[in-house]
């Protein structure tokens, strides 16, 4: 009996102590899990309360009395919430989860409870867990900013203002009023990130972003697309929200100088597009379209501008995306071809050479002029491969010329070459592979460049023209007196020739200050050593003025159109006939 007792005894000490490790390991877990607990046992009607108390509520878990002392530190909108999920057993549910927020704690928590029943529905026991979901939920609360607002701005982003455009346009549907859609563009913004940089890029969209925001109203939603790029929309445009009176005070925000961190200042302007519902369209995602399009023209016009949706403009966008979609096939199914236009020296009457002019012949005969292409090509970047293809093929056909027609010392070949493919990193070594490859002279080759060639960085275009130039390649400036030409820097430009604009000859006859111009260019490209050439010259009184005031060279329909490459052959023949030693022979 005494050993009985004693091993009964020891037995239960035995499961005691297993009883009170396991207990303390539990407590242990609990602390660590930085979770607090109740365990309610509704048999001895005792709460147990683990885990990390002061951490959420304040107090350590032997204060704990009642789940009212939690309510009583619940924020009031959570207090009903919270109240029902610690009381679960009366409602008779057995699983509940609810995020809650105390009063003077910026902590979120997440409680769960969990109810067990007997067979009668009696609650056996219940578990409630607090966990801290504060970092969770900012996270959460920055997602759903991000996907609304525009981090840099502030303002609402492209998803966001899209659809409220919807709901504004349905609005606008039941009301029958309008929506006006106001697609708005910085205009060369990217000189901007290229000059300062792309910080001080930020800090200028920033601070025009800030300054669009105060337009904002129930009425005019401001929203950041993306980089440069803003868009507005106007419900019911009329009297202070009219589409002029938005589109004045932003050209007066824009006025103002942006006042950078580092101290500089950056005034801008932007190109605004503005479509309308109903009127451009009744599609609220074809609104932001159409007014992108239109912006796209009011840049064309020379950028500070605000353009109306217009059906042609939008006619003639899409027509360039198709010439775009047919050029990529021409390109592949080689349907262009080269024209020659001959030039002459006014002095001797002799051909100097000729300009390479390519055309494109559509799939039904038809011709399509340079002017409506290439700025295309420039645009979607097939100027490199068109442009590599007119370099071989005109020196392909002067290699033919040379090859028959014999001494070609002095003509030269103009080819014609667009600023991208200039710029383009392969373009020396691709020139003078093809020079190469015909075993042809550099020298017979004059590059056609425009001043916008040198608007980006002037340094490394002049050093890579250096180059081509001590290969023996020369360089003729196109377009001359159209763009920002000022004559202070042609000094320092290396190039040979100056091709006077058509424009200038158009006038050079009627117009006494025009042939002042081109007199004083003739002139002053004289004194710089520089070759003259004028073009577009169409009649005899352009050309003999021409001649008189000191041109020394001269292209147009007057001597000869754009011609195909047997034409100049003929040319080419009768130049034979005309050199000194057949005069000789016939003289
Ligand atoms: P551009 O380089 O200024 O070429 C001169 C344009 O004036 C040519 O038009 C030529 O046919 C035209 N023209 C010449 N003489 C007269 C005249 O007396 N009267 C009139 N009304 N026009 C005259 P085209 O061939 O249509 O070329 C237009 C533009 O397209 C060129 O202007 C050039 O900017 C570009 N282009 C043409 N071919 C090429 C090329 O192979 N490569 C590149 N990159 N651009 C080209
Ligand atoms: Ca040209
Ligand atoms: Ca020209």
């Amino acid at each position: 009996m005494n050993e009985d007792n004693n091993y009964q005894i020891s037995l239960l000490s035995a499961v005691n102590s297993k009883l009170a490790k396991s207990e303390g390991m539990l407590k242990n877990i609990c602390d660590i899990s930085e979770s607090a607990f109740i365990y309610f046992d509704y048999e001895d009607k005792k709460p147990y309360v683990l885990g990390n108390w002061s951490h959420f509520f304040g107090f350590e878990p032997s204060r704990f009395v009642s789940v009212g002392q939690i309510v009583d530190l619940t924020e009031d909108e959570f207090v009903e919430g919270i109240y029902r999920v610690l009381n679960l057993e009366k409602s008779g549910e057995e699983k509940a989860s609810y995020d809650f927020k105390l009063r003077d704690k910026k902590l979120y928590i997440s409680c769960n409870v969990n109810v067990l029943y007997d067979n009668a529905g009696i609650p056996v026991w219940k578990i409630v867990v607090f966990n801290d979901v504060t970092r969770f939920k900012l996270q959460n609360d920055e997602l759903t900013y991000m996907a609304y607002f525009d981090t840099l701005t502030g303002l609402y982003n492209r998803n966001y203002f899209v659809v409220m455009l919807g709901e504004l346009v349905e609005k606008a549907k039941e009301n029958n009023t309008v929506v006006s859609v106001l697609f708005i563009d910085v205009d060369d913004f990217r000189k901007v990130n290229d000059g300062m940089g792309i910080v001080e890029g930020d800090e200028v969209v920033q601070s025009i972003g800030l300054s669009f925001k105060h337009l904002m109203d129930d009425n005019l939603l401001v929203s950041h697309f993306n980089s440069d790029v803003f868009c507005m929309a106007i419900y019911d445009p009329v009297g202070k929200r009219s589409v002029e009176a938005v589109t004045d005070r932003i050209r007066e925000i824009m006025n103002t100088p942006i006042k950078l961190v580092n101290g500089k200042e950056a005034t801008l302007t932007v190109s605004i597009g503005v479509a309308e519902y109903p009127e451009s369209t009744e599609n609220y995602l074809e609104l932001i379209n159409l007014a992108e399009i239109v912006m796209l023209k009011a840049k064309n016009k020379g950028k500070n501008n605000v353009q109306y949706y217009d059906k042609p403009i939008i006619d003639e966008f899409i027509e360039n995306i198709e010439l775009e979609k047919k050029m990529a096939k021409a390109l592949k199914e080689q349907s262009f071809f080269m024209y020659y236009q001959p030039q002459y020296d006014t002095n001797t009457g002799e051909l100097r050479g000729v300009e390479a002019l390519v055309r494109w012949r559509q799939e039904d005969g038809s011709i399509v002029s340079p002017e409506t292409f290439i700025p295309i090509a420039e645009k979607n970047g097939s100027i490199l491969l068109l442009g590599d293809w007119i370099i071989e093929e005109s020196i392909s056909d002067f290699a033919k010329w040379k090859e028959e027609y014999g001494n070609m010392d002095d003509f030269l070949l103009s080819i014609n070459v667009s600023s991208l493919q200039f710029k383009n990193k392969n373009f020396v070594k691709y020139l003078i592979s093809i020079i190469k490859k015909y075993n042809i002279s550099p020298t017979n080759i004059e590059l056609e460049i425009t001043e916008s060639v040198f608007i980006d960085n002037m340094q490394e275009i002049i050093h890579k023209m250096k180059l081509l130039k001590d290969f023996g390649i020369r360089f003729s400036m196109d377009d001359f007196g159209t763009g920002f030409s000022s004559l202070s820097y042609l000094r320092d430009l290396p190039i040979d020739t100056l091709k006077i604009d058509k424009s200038f000859v158009d006038d050079v006859v009627t117009d006494g200050s025009t042939r002042t111009i081109a007199e004083s260019i003739i002139d002053l490209s004289k004194k710089l050593g520089f070759d003259t050439i004028a073009e577009g010259v169409e009649q005899e009184v352009q050309y003999s003025l021409l001649k008189n005031i000191g041109c020394e060279n001269i292209q147009g329909y007057y001597l000869g159109k754009p011609m195909q490459f047997d034409q100049i052959g003929k040319l080419l023949d009768k130049r034979g006939m005309n050199t000194p030693d057949t005069e000789e022979v016939s003289g």
